[in-house]
């Protein structure tokens, strides 16, 4: 609780409503395989570990004061890639260099 956040009166009530989101996130993601039928995208069940996972850090990151910041640049995340992921982690920039990076290399090691 920094001073600094406590007067900054609107962003906190913003992540709110990310953490409320995330919270939901994660407790559909918890639902057994058959309930969720609408999110076919995540029927994986490593997909799903990893975004509990990835829900789990961005609530930590919430509590601690560094939610909405890049973890790559330092920049803010946009809001509307929040309202569609909210345990985003990257700016729009950085995510696409590193998707970039990641099919590079996996070509490579193929
Ligand atoms: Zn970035």
């Amino acid at each position: 609780m920094s001073p600094k956040f406590a007067s900054n009166g609107s962003s906190r009530i913003g992540f709110d409503r990310y953490a409320r989101s995330l919270r939901e996130w994660a407790d559909r993601v918890r639902e057994p395989l058959s309930d969720h039928h609408d999110l076919a995208f995540l029927r994986n069940r490593d997909l799903d570990s990893a975004l509990l996972l990835e829900i789990d850090n961005a609530l930590s990151r919430l509590a601690n004061g560094t939610y909405g910041v890049c973890l790559e640049c330092g920049e803010r995340i946009q809001a509307r890639r929040l309202d569609s992921a909210p345990w985003t982690k990257f700016c729009r920039r950085c995510q696409d260099l590193l998707s970039a990076m990641a099919a590079h290399t996996r070509g490579e090691s193929t």
